[in-house]
């Protein structure tokens, strides 16, 4: 007889997303003749640039011809991306990441989702809070968070970093020593980021009590501001204690195209045993690699047409972000975010509930944003909107949310 993975019944039932959408469905349906605009879910709206397309036309065609067809992609991705990203993405940072030290997947979630499977099962990890929901999500799936406390919203083997206004929005470290550091920055949902100094006093502190740090930069693209770092690798002593995730999903409009990357480098080790050999026996293991179709995509992000039309397409949302700010000004909320990231992270008026805010815009001013609540037990009493929209939904949510 079959048993199941009981630490999936532990996982608290609905997902923020679907709840969102449910609610958003059942006003729709009894207002249906109200205009909703979305700016709560962290997907583009921008289509692909032509430099992109270009690429994805012509490696269509080379698959449909004998000389040039590519069956199974090397398992940590093709040569020429790789160099492109080790080139385009660290070389140019000042870094000494190398093309063999990526592995090219099929994007970050999944990365950051396995890759807690490298880690002893007692590991305990650390995580800011609020945060993306996958880290603590795939190390509750793997047996690792103990029980969650309906009450609390907190797993009992968690280690929690608040990151609140009255912190600026920068954890301290925790008190207790974990094992595995999860950090996002710039910060999904909060749009705060670390400055290099700041980040560098959490590689100092892994290397010190033996902990690796999972760098999650989603939002590298978004970065405008000088003293905030593009990569964990610009830190001194990162390649002994990092490992970070990427994604051509928010830089270059990639989220149903699929193509992101881990770097581990080869200097990262638990006494004799290479992280980076394990990850590799991993992908050649349980990937299948991404296609050589959509890895010719990416390389054409590091050409320069590509370069300069994504720097239009961030500019743009990043427009869209300067709109809500000074709305959300002029309205008189407090807030975060939207300088080096497309999240505006805003405290709700009036000691109203994250999901007591949502309920009021939706039906006031028929306008979607995220609670903050979803993200993390510090997120209750906050709301994320983000600057993903179009310009002309973004003026109009503005516009509405003024008015209230
Ligand atoms: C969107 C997002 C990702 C997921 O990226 P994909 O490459 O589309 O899987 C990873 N991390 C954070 C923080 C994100 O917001």
């Amino acid at each position: 007889m079959f048993k199941i993975n009981d630490n999936y019944q532990k996982l608290p039932g609905s997902y923020l997303f679907s709840t969102v959408a449910k609610k958003v469905n059942a006003y729709q349906t009894a207002n249906p003749d109200k205009k909703i605009i979305r700016l709560g879910i962290g997907d583009v709206t921008q289509p692909l640039a032509p430099a992109i397309i270009e690429a994805l036309h012509s490696a269509v065609d080379e698959m449909g011809v004998a000389e040039t067809f590519k069956g199974y992609a090397p398992d940590l991705g093709y040569e020429f991306l790789r160099s492109a990203i080790a080139k385009g993405d660290y070389a140019s940072r000042g870094t000494d990441i190398a093309a063999d030290e990526i592995f090219v997947s099929d994007g970050a979630k999944c990365d950051c989702a396995n890759i807690q499977e490298l880690f002893s099962l007692d590991s305990k990890i650390a995580v800011c809070d609020p945060v993306y929901p996958v880290y603590v999500d795939s190390n509750a799936m793997a047996g690792r968070t103990g029980t969650y406390n309906f009450d609390t919203e907190k797993w009992s083997n968690v280690i929690y970093m608040p990151c609140t206004v009255e912190n600026d929005f920068v954890p301290e470290l925790p008190k207790e020593t974990p094992d595995l550091i999860y950090l996002c920055y710039p910060n999904n949902p909060s749009g705060s980021t670390l400055t290099r100094d700041q980040l560098q006093v959490w590689v100092d502190y892994a290397n010190k009590v033996g902990a690796v740090i999972l760098f999650d930069a989603a939002y590298e693209a978004y970065i405008s501001e000088a003293d905030v770092p593009h990569t964990i690798y610009e830190c001194e002593g990162a390649r002994t204690c990092a490992i970070e995730m990427r994604s051509f999903s928010k830089n270059a409009g990639f989220t149903g195209v699929r193509l992101g990357f881990t770097v581990i480098p080869k200097d990262l080790k638990c006494g004799d045993v290479s992280l980076h050999s394990m990850w590799a026996r991993r992908h050649g293991t349980k990937y299948n690699g991404a296609p050589y179709i959509i890895q010719k995509a990416g390389a054409a992000v590091y050409t320069p047409e590509g370069k300069a039309q994504l720097a239009q397409q961030v500019a743009y949302y990043m427009n869209n972000a300067k709109v809500i700010k000074e709305g959300l000004k002029d309205a008189g909320y407090t807030f975060t975010g939207g300088v080096n990231a497309p999240y505006i992270w805003l405290k709700t008026p009036n000691n109203m509930t994250s999901w007591e805010f949502f309920d009021y815009l939706l039906e006031r001013a028929n306008v979607v944003g995220t609670p903050g609540s979803g993200f993390g037990p510090s997120g209750e009493g906050y709301f994320r909107l983000t600057a993903f929209g179009t310009y002309e939904n973004t003026v109009e949510a503005i516009e509405r949310i003024k008015k209230l």
